[in-house]
Formats: C-alpha cells, sequence, structure tokens
C-alpha cells in the first residue's frame, strides 16, 4: 500500500484519510491560467471525477492513505485542453470528395473513434464538433459519456447550416440529377421560416449548439471562398430561435460583410474570420463574440494545394490563398484585443495534430500564457461551460493534463503530452 505525506493547502485539515477511490495528483509545477503564470509543485485530489482539494506538497502535513497516488513530480500540469473548432467523422485526403459517394454513416462513426482517441491522446479533453452530416458525432458524444469508446468530451453542432449553394449545402458540385434540393432537415435554409426550423430540427437532433456558415467557404466545391450567405432575416431568426433552446451560434466565416452580419445578429464566435478589417474588429469587441483562428488548418489546406489533384480545381486557388491570410488576420485580432478561443479545424488538418496550433498563434505575436489561456479558461468561456472547465479548481471537472518542461518558455512542449486524465478517469500516462 503506497503511502505519501502531502500538506494541502487547507491547513486548517489536520489530517485526512484518503480512501481507495481517491486518486492523488503530484505535480512538479502547474500553469495557473487565472493567475497567468506558472506555479510550484501542487497536488490535486480527485474524487467522483472532479477536483475536490488542492494544495502544496510539504512534509509536514497531511498523510494520505489507501489513496492512489500519480506523482508527476517531473511534469508542468495544466487544465485540459479545449478545442473550439474539430470534425471528429472526417479527415481530409485526396478520396475525401468521392468518399462522401462511397461511405456509409458507419463508415465514418468508425474512423471518428479512431480520431477521438488520437485527439485525447494529444491532450484535448474538451472539443466543439462544428459540422458533421448525419448524426454521427452525436452518437460518438454518447458513446463516450457512456464508456464504449475513448475521446474527448464533445459539444456537437450536428449538420451546419448553409443557404442553398453555400458553404455546408452538402450537394455543391454534385452532378444534377444528384444535387436535390438539400432543405431543413439537411441543413439547408432559405427564408426565416426554414431557419427557424432548422434550428428546432437540431434541438430535436440532440445537438449542443448550432454552427452557420455565414460566408462562402474554401473547402466546398463553389466558386465564392467569401461572400455573404444569409440575409439579416435569417440570421435574426437562427439567433432568436437559438436563444429559445439554450444554443450558442458558432459562425463560419471568411469575407467581412458575412462576418459583420453575423456579429450584429449575435453570433457567440467567428471561425476564421480570414479577411477580418477594422470595422469587424470593433463590432467583435463591442459584441465580445470570439475569433476562432484555425491557423493550422490554413497552413495545412496551402501545402495540399501545391500538390496536383490533392483537391479539385475549384478549390485549390482558394486554399493556397487562404493559409497566409489567416495567420496575418490572427495577429492583427491580437493586436485589436479580440477575444480568441483556440480552434484548429482538424479535420482540414489531421487528427492529434491540434496542438500544433499553439506555436503558430505564438510566431504571430501571442504570449505563451495568452495561447494557453485560449485553450482552457477563454474556450471554456466560450462554451458557457467556465464552472466545470477551463482551470484547476475545486468542483470543476477533473480535466488535467502533464507535459515534461515548461510551456511558457517553450510552447511547442504542448505537442507532446505525457499524461491524460479526464473526468478523473487516465487515458494516458508515458
Ligand atoms: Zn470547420
Amino acid at each position: 500500500m503506497k503511502k505519501i505525506v502531502i500538506c494541502l493547502l487547507l491547513a486548517a485539515i489536520p489530517s485526512i484519510a484518503f480512501s481507495n477511490d481517491v486518486v492523488v495528483l503530484s505535480c512538479g509545477a502547474t500553469v495557473d491560467v487565472k493567475a497567468k503564470r506558472l506555479t510550484g509543485a501542487k497536488t490535486y485530489a480527485i474524487e467522483n471525477g472532479r477536483i475536490s482539494r488542492v494544495g502544496r506538497l510539504d512534509d509536514t502535513g497531511v498523510t494520505v492513505n489507501d489513496a492512489r497516488v500519480i506523482d508527476l513530480s517531473d511534469y508542468t500540469c495544466l487544465p485540459g485542453l479545449i478545442d473550439m473548432h474539430v470534425h471528429l467523422t472526417m479527415q481530409s485526403s485526396p478520396r475525401s470528395y468521392i468518399e462522401n459517394f462511397t461511405l456509409n454513416p458507419a463508415d465514418y462513426a468508425f474512423r471518428a473513434t479512431k480520431y477521438a482517441k488520437l485527439t485525447l491522446d494529444a491532450g484535448f479533453t474538451t472539443v466543439r464538433n462544428l459540422g458533421d452530416d448525419g448524426l454521427v458525432t452525436r452518437s460518438l458524444r454518447d458513446a463516450i459519456q457512456q464508456g464504449y469508446v475513448e475521446g474527448p468530451r464533445i459539444f456537437t453542432a450536428g449538420k451546419s447550416l448553409a443557404t442553398t449553394g453555400g458553404h455546408a449545402d452538402p450537394s455543391n458540385g454534385y452532378r444534377h440529377d444528384l444535387m436535390g434540393d438539400p432543405h431543413a432537415r439537411h441543413g439547408v435554409v432559405n427564408g426565416v421560416d426554414e431557419a427557424r426550423k432548422a434550428v428546432r430540427q437540431r434541438y430535436k437532433d440532440g445537438a449542443d449548439l448550432i454552427k452557420i456558415t455565414a460566408t462562402g467557404g474554401v473547402l466546398s466545391t463553389a466558386k465564392s471562398g467569401q461572400n455573404p450567405q444569409f440575409m439579416d432575416d435569417e440570421l435574426q431568426a437562427i439567433i432568436q430561435t437559438a436563444n429559445d433552446y439554450g444554443f450558442k451560434v458558432a459562425a463560419h466565416a471568411h469575407g467581412a460583410e458575412g462576418m459583420k452580419r453575423a456579429i450584429r445578429a449575435g453570433v457567440s464566435s467567428i471561425e476564421h474570420g480570414t479577411l477580418m478589417d477594422d470595422e469587424t474588429r470593433q463590432l467583435m469587441k463591442k459584441y465580445g463574440t470570439y475569433l476562432v483562428p484555425t491557423i493550422l488548418a490554413g497552413e495545412f489546406v496551402a501545402k495540399k494545394a501545391e500538390i496536383d489533384g490533392y483537391f479539385p480545381e475549384i478549390v485549390r486557388p482558394k486554399a493556397a490563398a487562404i493559409g497566409p491570410q489567416l495567420k496575418t488576420n490572427f495577429a492583427k485580432a491580437v493586436k485589436a484585443g479580440v477575444k480568441i478561443a483556440f480552434g484548429t479545424d482538424s479535420g482540414v488538418s489531421y487528427h492529434g495534430d491540434n496542438a500544433q496550433e499553439f506555436a503558430l498563434m505564438v510566431e504571430q505575436g501571442m504570449s505563451e500564457i495568452e495561447a494557453v489561456r485560449t485553450a482552457t479558461i477563454n474556450a471554456a468561456d466560450l462554451l458557457g461551460e467556465t464552472d466545470q472547465l477551463g482551470s484547476l479548481d475545486v468542483g470543476k471537472f477533473a480535466d488535467i493534463i502533464a507535459v515534461k518542461g515548461n510551456p511558457l518558455s517553450d510552447i511547442s512542449v504542448l505537442e507532446n503530452v505525457h499524461f491524460v486524465m479526464k473526468g478523473g478517469a487516465v487515458y494516458k500516462q508515458d
């Protein structure tokens, strides 16, 4: 039986004997995302999946009997990372477009289990899934919750909402007789009534939030990557209806006009935000709208655009142009003081590479601690879950990761996560 002596900060309690179902994490250092600094050694007691005590190692304090002690004294602990923009059911390849016609939902579901595990092992204990076909990610979310599959906590938007021919119209680029006329159920809306109906359908489908495509996009087989694709009345109908059901709304947007309309209508986040102008940045600050930058996706598609045949030719110039613009846009948003929440669009890039986004953010002028905050406390705020997620405080979910070294002096150490705990259960321990 393992016994160690630990002083918890709750020094008023002289001695505590923990039972076997208590896990004690002994961290060499911790990134305190609220105080914005690295602290010394800290100890976390975990009970019923949540952090029950936080303390400091000391040899004069509490005797921990019978607790399962995990020694992370050579590591730095952080809150589990949160990626606000992933697509767990897919991963980019030259076959992606043809697979729309050859794969069944079950094929996507099996792949998603692998991508979910890669994401969790990379230290991402929570993700927002911003768009899939059918209800695969909802089922994956539930399967993970019920313990059938290992993966992160998922907040899923279900199928994204688009307008006819817009980014996320599922039959874009199809042969005419296969195009059909997708409608609210498939996430294609035109006009106020269909907008309301589509949001209500997402509620019925068990989604956690709404995703809209406010402008054209890079990877859809359509000409414009940036034109506005919803009218003001449609946006208002979506957001008012979403409010009735407690949904936040995330808006994919590359062009400034579509962003402005979406921000004024009340979306919670702009995804990508590539061609943001000064007026848009000021609007985001005024409305408290988050930017989810997805720089990694831009880097990835710009590289792949160099390969003949990787993308359809209508996609290729859009993909080539977007990478550098996402980077410079991010730098400007940081300077302007726009709120930022971490997001990669993984599924465009490879699942499990999510943490590569951090180095890109720091390269563009964000401090290391602010970069970590985007993926912890800021992301929790955007989710509306700061009472459960985003920092290592008593009462919150025990979502804790550990890395070797100090991410506040070398952000790239986050690309090698040695330990992952989610809800008090250990999923990875090197
Ligand atoms: Zn996306």
